[in-house]
């Protein structure tokens, strides 16, 4: 790619997603009911809750995403995305499930956990050139700021997220 972002386009839809509306908001979709809401960007860090269910707007475990949510999943998310990259065959992957699911819980309203099965989903897989699982990549938006191979120690993973502001 000569133009350095890496192939990955993002549509239209997805930049006015996540970039701010004349309002200074974000809209999103809520983990507990789906439905859409609308962020003030100055509140994004407070762990909103939903307007219309009352729970709270982001996930407080990992999110399944495959290639066919990975627009609204991934690239529309208005808080950073650890994607996991596994394999239900993939020991290493089993072993750091629990670990993912802890940071999850504990991270939740300031990083969301999805979890992408590359056997099923080989689009993203070869589109983010993951040639051994489990591989966790951290999005921003449509954009990778930071990898990470190998079923590494929850000490690392910790130490890259507390990077990301
Ligand atoms: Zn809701």
């Amino acid at each position: 790619m000569s133009d350095g972002r890496s192939g990955v386009a993002p549509a239209p839809r997805t930049i006015q997603a996540w970039r701010m509306d004349g309002n200074d908001g974000v809209v999103t979709s809520c983990a507990a009911c789906g439905k859409r809401n609308r962020i003030l960007r100055a509140r994004l860090q407070d762990d909103p809750v939903c307007g219309h269910c009352k729970q709270k707007i982001f996930p407080r475990k990992p999110v399944l995403v495959t290639d066919a949510t990975w627009t609204a999943q991934v690239e529309e998310s208005p808080i950073p995305v650890l994607v996991d990259f596994w394999a239900p065959w993939c020991g290493p992957c089993r072993a750091v499930a629990p670990v993912l699911d802890a940071i999850a819980a504990e991270r939740a309203g300031r990083v969301k956990i999805a979890k992408l099965n590359v056997d099923e989903n080989p689009g993203s897989a070869s589109r983010f050139g993951v040639q051994a699982i489990p591989t966790m990549i951290l999005f921003r938006g449509p954009q990778q700021i930071d990898q990470l191979r190998g079923a590494v120690p929850r000490s690392v993973i910790e130490e890259r997220l507390d990077r990301v502001r």
